[in-house]
Order: C-alpha cells, then sequence, then structure tokens
C-alpha cells in the first residue's frame, strides 16, 4: 500500500532547512509539474553497495513497458507512434498542433498510458487527426507499430478512434457505479469480453475449499482472458505474458546477487528470480516474508507486481520498482514509533475483537530513493507500506518507509508559492503550517504506513476481498484515521516526535482543507472523485465536517466571496477521527461490504458544484500545477581501463523528454500488442 502526497502543492516548511541551489522544477506542462530529487549521501556508500543499487535499479527501468501495457493495449502502440513523430518531425516544432502533440505525449509518458494517472480518464488530444496523419504519412511504415501484414491506411483506422473518440476506451480503471466495472474499464488487466461476474465466478471457484488461513494472492499477477469461451489465466512470467521485460528484470537481478549485503538478501533477490521464472504466488509469499524479515540491510527495493489500485476488483497487480537505502538519521524518528507498536494497537478507540492482541514486527524506516519505475515513476509514493497480504502481514509483520528524499524535493518545490496565502483561513493557521508542517506531515506518513496500515485484524471467517472495489479506499481511511488520531495523542509529545501539544492543529487543519476543498484542483469540472486515496481524504473531511455539524466543530466560512475552512474545535475534531476509525476497522474487520459502500459513495464520490468552480478559479490565478512527478539521476558505471567498475555516479541534469526518450531506446522490450 502506499500514501501519495496529500495536498496539491506539498508544504510550505518556512526556514526548517536552508535552501540550495539545486534545481527542483524540470518541467511544467498541462496539469504536471516535473521534480528531481537528490540522493543525498549516495556518494558515502560503499562501492559494493553502489553496485548493489546499480544492478537494481537497472532492474527497475526494465518493467516499464509491462505497466504501459497493462494500464491499456494501445498503450505501446500510441506511445511509439508519437515518439516517432516526435524524433523525426520536420516542420516548425513552435506550430500549435506540433506543440499540442508533444504535450500529449508529455501526459502519456507521464502516466504511463493514454488515461490520466489519478482521475483515469482518457486524455483529450488537442491537435487533430489531419495533423496526425500527416505527421504518421511522413513516417516510413518500419518507424510505425503495424501489427503483421496492417497497412499504414488500416493502422489508421484503428489508432484514431483510440486517440481522438472520447467515447473509446474512455476510462482506464472504473471504480465504482452500476456499470460492469470489468467491461467498463479500459485497462488490460482483463479481456476477450469477460463480465465482471465471470471474474467473480472463476476466482470463486478457485478459492474454494483452498486455504483460507494463509492464502495466496489469487489472481495477482496474470491476465484473466476469455477466449473460444473458455476462461483462462495468462501469467506474467519469464516465458508467458510479458516474457521479454521480465527475462531482462530477472538478468539485472542475477547481476545483483554477488553484491548483496548478506546472505538474506541473497536468498531474497534468489527467490525473486524464481517467482519470476515460475509465476508460482506461493513463492512470491515465500519471497515476501524473506523480504519483510529482512531488517538490517541497508540497500532495499520493491521489484514485481505489487498494488492492486488499478484493478476495479483490487486482485491484479500493477509492476513497480523502487530502489533505495536507510536514512539512519531520520529512521530514529519511526524506531520510536515501531517501537511502540504494541501501545498504540493497545489504546486505539477500535472495538477490542478487532484489535492485534500482539503486534507482529511493524519495522519502519526513513529511506532514501535512488531509483523509480513502473508505477513509482514518475508519479511517485512518499510512503509505501509492504506486502500487502493480510496473512503475512498478521504472522510475519509489515515493512514500512517514509521516503524522505521525495517529501523533501516536493517542499523545496512549493516554498513560496502562493498556495497557503490564497486557501487558509487566517495566519494562525499558516503560522502553524509553516512551523510544524514538514514535521507533522512526515509524521503522518510514518504513522499511516508503519502503525496504520498493520493495525487491527479480520474476523477469523471475514474473506479479504469482501469489500470489493472499495477495499482500497476503505484502507487508505483505516490508515489515515489510524495517523490522524495519534498525531492529536499526549503520547507523541512524551515520546518526543512532537515538540509541543499544539503541532498536530497543523497536520488536521490541513487535512481537513485540502480533503474538503482543495483537493478538488486535481479534478475537472463536472467529474466525480475516482482515486482511492483522494476518495478516503474526501470521505474523512466530509464525515467529520458533517458529523461535527451540531457541535460547530468545522465550518466552511465566507469572506470577500471565497470559502475558508474554519476549525473551531482540535479535541472534538480528534473525537470524530477516532469515531470514524472504529466504524472503518469495524467495517474491515467484519467484510460489511454494504456499509463500506454507503460510507464511501456518500461521502468519498460526489463534488459540491459550485464550490468545486470556486476552488478552480481561486487555483487558476496561482498559475500551478496540482500533480507532480519526478525524473530519475542517471546511475553510471565509472569504468578502469581494464574494465573494471571503480565507481557509480550519479548525474542530475537529464531533461524529462530526454529521459523519457532514453528509457524509450534502451528499456523497450515488449512488442507494441501483448496477447
Ligand atoms: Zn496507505
Amino acid at each position: 500500500m502506499t500514501v501519495m502526497a496529500m495536498t496539491a502543492t506539498g508544504q510550505e516548511s518556512g526556514n526548517i532547512r536552508q535552501q540550495d541551489n539545486f534545481d527542483y522544477v524540470v518541467d511544467q506542462f498541462a496539469d504536471l509539474q516535473i521534480l528531481r530529487y537528490q540522493v543525498p549521501d549516495f556518494e558515502n556508500l560503499s562501492l559494493q553497495r553502489k553496485q548493489l543499487l546499480f544492478h537494481l535499479s537497472e532492474a527497475a527501468l526494465m518493467g516499464r513497458d509491462i505497466l504501459y501495457d497493462q494500464n491499456c493495449r494501445y498503450n505501446l502502440p500510441i506511445r511509439r507512434t508519437l515518439e516517432a513523430i516526435y524524433m523525426s518531425y520536420k516542420g516548425n516544432r513552435k506550430d500549435v498542433q506540433f506543440t499540442a502533440l508533444e504535450t500529449y505525449l508529455k501526459r502519456v509518458w507521464f502516466a504511463n498510458g493514454i488515461h490520466h494517472h489519478y482521475a483515469e480518464d482518457k486524455f483529450t488530444a488537442d491537435f487533430t487527426i489531419e495533423f496526425f496523419k500527416s505527421c504518421v504519412s511522413q513516417l516510413a511504415p518500419e518507424q510505425l507499430p503495424l501489427r503483421e501484414g496492417q497497412t499504414v491506411g488500416q493502422f489508421l483506422e484503428e489508432i484514431i478512434p483510440v486517440i481522438f473518440d472520447s467515447a473509446v476506451l474512455s476510462k482506464r480503471t472504473v471504480q465504482s457505479g452500476d456499470a460492469d466495472l470489468i467491461l467498463a474499464s479500459a485497462n488490460n488487466y482483463y479481456s476477450g469480453g469477460i463480465t465482471q461476474e465471470e471474474v467473480e465466478d472463476f476466482y470463486a471457484g478457485m478459492k474454494a475449499g483452498k486455504d483460507t488461513i494463509t492464502p495466496i494472492s489469487y489472481g495477482l499477477n496474470s491476465r484473466l482472458v476469455k477466449e473460444n469461451g473458455k476462461i483462462v489465466e495468462k501469467v506474467w512470467k519469464v516465458g508467458g505474458l510479458y516474457s521479454a521485460a521480465i527475462e531482462k528484470i530477472v538478468s539485472e537481478l542475477r547481476k545483483a546477487v554477488p553484491f548483496a549485503e548478506n546472505k538474506v538478501q541473497k536468498a531474497i533477490i534468489e527467490r525473486l528470480i524464481e517467482y519470476y521464472q515460475t509465476g508460482d504466488l506461493k513463492i512470491f509469499d515465500a519471497y515476501s516474508i524473506l523480504w519483510v524479515e529482512d531488517t538490517v540491510s541497508d540497500v532495499d527495493f520493491v521489484n514485481g507486481f505489487i498494488e492492486t489500485y488499478g484493478d476495479p476488483l483490487g486482485m491484479k497487480a500493477s509492476w513497480e520498482s523502487t530502489v533505495n537505502f536507510i536514512n539512519k538519521e531520520a529512521t530514529k524518528r519511526t524506531k520510536v514509533i515501531s517501537g511502540n507498536a504494541q501501545w498504540f494497537e493497545d489504546h486505539s478507540p477500535v472495538d477490542s475483537r478487532f484489535k492485534k492482541e500482539k503486534v507482529k514486527g511493524v519495522s519502519a524506516k526513513v529511506i532514501t530513493v535512488a531509483m523509480l519505475g513502473g508505477d513509482c515513476y514518475p508519479a511517485t509514493p512518499i510512503g509505501i507500506n509492504l506486502p500487502n497480504a493480510d496473512w503475512i502481514r498478521r504472522d510475519h509483520g509489515s515493512k514500512s518507509v517514509t521516503i524522505e528524499n521525495i517529501t523533501e524535493a516536493y517542499d523545496k518545490a512549493s516554498q513560496g508559492n502562493g498556495f497557503n496565502e490564497e486557501f487558509v483561513w487566517s495566519d494562525v493557521e499558516r503560522e502553524g503550517m509553516k512551523k510544524y508542517g514538514f514535521i507533522t506531515d512526515n509524521l503522518h506518513t510514518d504513522l499511516h504506513e508503519c502503525l496504520g496500515h498493520g493495525s487491527g485484524k479480520l474476523l477469523p471467517d471475514t474473506d479479504p476481498d469482501a469489500l470489493k472495489a472499495y477495499s482500497s479506499t476503505l484502507e487508505e481511511a483505516r490508515a489515515d484515521l489510524f495517523g490522524l488520531y495519534y498525531l492529536g495523542d499526549a503520547k507523541l509529545v512524551e515520546l518526543g516526535l512532537v515538540p509541543d501539544a499544539e503541532a498536530y492543529k497543523a497536520e488536521y487543519y490541513k487535512y481537513i482543507m485540502n480533503g474538503l476543498m482543495t483537493q478538488l484542483v486535481r479534478i475537472e469540472l463536472g467529474k466525480n472523485i475516482e482515486e482511492a486515496h483522494m476518495r478516503n481524504r474526501q470521505l474523512i473531511a466530509r464525515w467529520v465536517y458533517e458529523k461535527g455539524k451540531n457541535d460547530n466543530v468545522i465550518e466552511l466560512k465566507k469572506r470577500d466571496g471565497k470559502t475558508y475552512v474554519v476549525v473551531n474545535d482540535y479535541e472534538k475534531l480528534r473525537n470524530l477521527f477516532g469515531a470514524l476509525l472504529a466504524e472503518v476497522q469495524r467495517i474491515k474487520s467484519e467484510g460489511d461490504y454494504s456499509a463500506g459502500k454507503m460510507l464511501v459513495e456518500d461521502y468519498g464520490v460526489r463534488v459540491d458544484s459550485v464550490l468545486h468552480a470556486e476552488v478552480l478559479k481561486r487555483y487558476a490565478g496561482l498559475k500551478l500545477a496540482p500533480y507532480k512527478g519526478f525524473v530519475n539521476p542517471v546511475m553510471r558505471e565509472v569504468k578502469d581501463n581494464r574494465g573494471n567498475v571503480t565507481d557509480i555516479v550519479l548525474d542530475y541534469t537529464e531533461g524529462y523528454a530526454e529521459q523519457m526518450l532514453r528509457y524509450s531506446k534502451d528499456y523497450s522490450f515488449l512488442p507494441s500488442y501483448n496477447n
């Protein structure tokens, strides 16, 4: 599970850190801003660790095409066509038609496909069909991703509606509503016209009579296909679907093995290789257990089919990778939190039937990422908690990380951008956010990841998939609420995690302002909220706003025609967070689908259109981009004249388009169409 950065802009941190001369902002277009992150202390690592990081980083880039194909079956042919045009276009590159195509391509790179990475809708192309046709006609047929025997004319006929007709493949993942969620989604996790009912029946049949105590993650690493009336799983593995890319990942993992820090880490990488070779989900579980129990290695990584946010049924995982090493200084903070995990579990406001009697090894650390790939790139989480399998978390614990070189880049890039001046009620709140914001923001992420996701338990007979399409949103809400509830607890002052008993108010204010108002800058007028983290944030903010109305806990006040959030009673707000946490935990523990559905649909999905329009207008005046992503550093081996590696160095000068084109050239292994 992941945490994405909460606000549209990050947090202003005032004078906490010195400004440095690093250039954080790389590019801005559409609703996106591209940043660059630093990898502090990389140069001080041993050569062995650097070489380990290097090969894991190569493996992190090898799977890029997999995600494109998972997101939609036309993503690879469209990316390749646009890149071919982009590189060989001979006309005026300042022309409005060309710049519109360039922006569209930059958005495709960012989203790893033709649908918005957060909103799920297909992008609108602002260049004309005629312009596109004329560009394609100037390419040689071998520059185009033609199917076997396909003419250029047939290719255009097939591809043009996918780019230009908003009704075709309109939404990547449909998470709710009355439609058949599988048929309505444009993603490529299911194909051949298979219906939601057929998918549900297939997996119910597969689970029937099987182990429910330590179940494998059914369907995690495959596409489910209906072919000639038969339903089959096509497994993503060496020799299966996406083999060409997975073989490259495996080959880099092999190169990493000799540089492992210790035997356990060596075994972890070898297990992962075995899993990629067999596709066997039992081996994936064995790998996950080894991985979660390794808390001594400095270098760590995620590489695989991990998060299931993109599947409306929450089973199939997108491919992702992060490569990182520990930030020992900042990890002291998370050590304190995880060291007190049992105390937090025991004192939480949830029903004791749903609490863990014994919290298993919550390991938490602050990390520095050195490479991002797949579904963590360019849009990247600021916190990660894995593994996702409930029973492994129950029996072996989970590993939770806060990615501080990413939160730092967000923070630095947002300083002085005018956002808080526009949306925050008064100087009191603004000063609080300045003074405490960076600390409480990171702490909320720590608590969310390291305690929130790991807290609570399911009743023995509860199906872990019972909440279906609502599970991601409710799981994020559970983790956020756990963090919010404890941010306001005197225990945090006692533990020295916050400077005083006022600090939590900064995060509470920001959370409510974001959930009720400012996160709407990410949504187009007239649209609902789709993404799980955003639904969760509105759900929480709306619920406490409604339930606190009688006590006037939160107000939406008007001043000069502008709406502001005012929090009148922070203590009562904390109690409301606790009450909602208890209810969400009950829903999860009992698998109460209908209550979960109601909570999400009533509070998390629909948008107040008048307020939405106002927020968009005010935000537009600031000329900011609501979504951010990152370019990676370039990692290079330095060799002596006999070819021995003497160092690994990082270069921070690569541009956005430059990096994307290099990846498409050097890390692209899949055919355009993968069946
Ligand atoms: Zn989370």
